[in-house]
């Protein structure tokens, strides 16, 4: 057998064959893939083409389409970001501009680009709750049943046909009733109630009970055959102190986020921590008419993500590890030495203005999550706990979204509440 030789880079302590030595100039495999990755770097650094799209323009329409353009990545193109997100863009249109957009929506659409066109749409609805139901006849025409949210503001005659077309097209089934869900008004709503008195032939087909599909609408059929709604229409942003421009400082000391509590989680027996505690005043919080002057929602950061975690408030809103919190059969042990972001570092704020309840209801979408109020950013399916006194579903309140504050994190963390025994919850989801 050949004797093997040592590799010639510097440091290196891998030998090779004579055979390998002739073929790479005397160093071994990897050190040779190496040497080949550093020219291509070298040779990308130095070729390397600096391209603004954005160059020139002015026009936030102009801008807006550039950005909805999907682009290829390509290493020799270094692409400059522009200096706004394409959010930020689409909640300061003024109405003429978002009817511009819309109607490049529907040019879209009959040009047969249906990703730009929905993601256009998409925009237009969560971030301005704006009406685009002109555009809808479109979408029926080509199909395009979802998002389902895109529906919401159906006019009667398209709910009327969808209603009927849901109880014979067994393939678009399921997203038509997250539609009629999005949609929600008294017919839909009489039309759930009689499917649950007379559940239609077709409900054998669905993978969960028709009902459930209400919840991803942000409200439930309650028992009296009523509308019960588990979200608010008020929403306001949670951001980083820093990236909240608006700012009246009076505002923002009314509500606080990611306090270490002084209690310990009785499962882990670290710390709590507070996600929440805001003044009930708060125009986002007031609808709930809780007596407590201010609301805290708490959960333990770590077992939270594994399991509901109810708190009852005190008198004095003190949270309190509820006797209802089940112990899961598994939970991981975690070590001491935490790798997350401490939450004090964190700084969050309310924004001082409120935005479109949709606003972070396609967590598909680029937007930042954390708000309180508005709908949920459903990351798996929606999730409303059933309260464990009254066992009614508990409404949602607002949530973090750990991606928006650190950007090695994920997941989402969803705050209710019930207020017949001033119990509150959390969930978690993450991808
Ligand atoms: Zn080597
Ligand atoms: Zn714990
Ligand atoms: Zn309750």
């Amino acid at each position: 057998m050949a004797e093997r030789i040592p590799c010639k880079t510097e440091g290196c302590s891998s030998t090779i064959l004579p055979t390998t030595a002739a073929k790479t100039g005397g160093i071994c495999m990897p050190c040779q893939q190496e040497q080949v990755r550093q020219e291509q770097q070298a040779y990308i650094e130095q070729h390397r083409r600096t391209v603004n799209l954005y160059e020139g323009l002015t026009d936030p329409i102009e801008i807006l389409k550039v950005m909805h353009v999907p682009r290829n990545y390509d290493p020799l193109i270094q692409y400059v970001d522009y200096p706004h997100s394409k959010e930020q863009i689409y909640v300061s249109l003024t109405a003429a501009e978002a009817g511009q957009m819309l109607k490049y929506a529907v040019e879209l659409l009959d040009a047969g680009n249906e990703d730009e066109a929905e993601q256009i749409l998409l925009s237009l609805v969560c971030y301005r709750n704006d009406d685009i139901s002109e555009a809808l006849p479109k979408l029926i025409e080509r199909n395009m049943y979802y998002p389902s949210i895109l529906f919401k503001d159906a006019l009667p005659e398209i709910r009327e046909r969808l209603l009927q077309q849901v109880e014979w097209d067994d393939d678009n089934r399921n997203h038509l009733l997250l539609i009629l869900s999005w949609i929600g008004d008294t017919e839909v709503v009489r039309q759930f109630e009689q499917w649950r008195l007379h559940p239609p032939k077709w409900a054998g087909q669905l993978f969960v009970n028709h009902d459930v599909y209400s919840l991803e609408a942000g409200w439930e059929l309650a028992s009296n055959g009523e509308k019960r709604d588990l979200i608010s229409e008020r929403c306001f942003a949670i951001r980083l102190t820093g990236e909240q421009q608006v700012g009246s400082g009076t505002e923002t000391s009314a509500a606080h986020f990611l306090k270490t509590s002084n209690s310990n989680c009785p499962w882990c027996k670290r710390k709590l921590t507070i996600l929440m505690d805001a003044d009930t005043t708060h125009p986002s919080l007031a609808y709930l008419g809780v007596l407590m002057e201010r609301l805290q929602v708490a959960t333990c950061e770590h077992c939270g993500g594994f399991n509901t975690i109810y708190m009852e408030l005190d008198q004095q809103g003190e949270p309190v590890w509820s006797l209802f919190n089940q112990k899961p059969d598994y939970l991981p042990n975690w070590d001491d030495k935490d790798s997350s972001v401490a939450v004090e570092e964190i700084k969050l704020t309310v924004s001082s203005e409120p935005h479109s309840p949709y606003y972070a209801a396609s967590w598909t979408l680029t937007q930042q999550d954390s708000q309180i109020g508005g709908h949920p950013s459903w990351v798996q399916d929606a999730d409303y706990p059933h309260c464990p006194c009254c066992a009614q579903r508990m409404r949602f309140i607002g949530q973090l979204d750990w991606a928006d504050f650190d950007q090695y994190s994920e997941g989402i963390f969803y705050m209710f509440i019930c207020t017949e025994e001033t119990m509150t919850a959390t969930l978690y989801q993450q991808s």
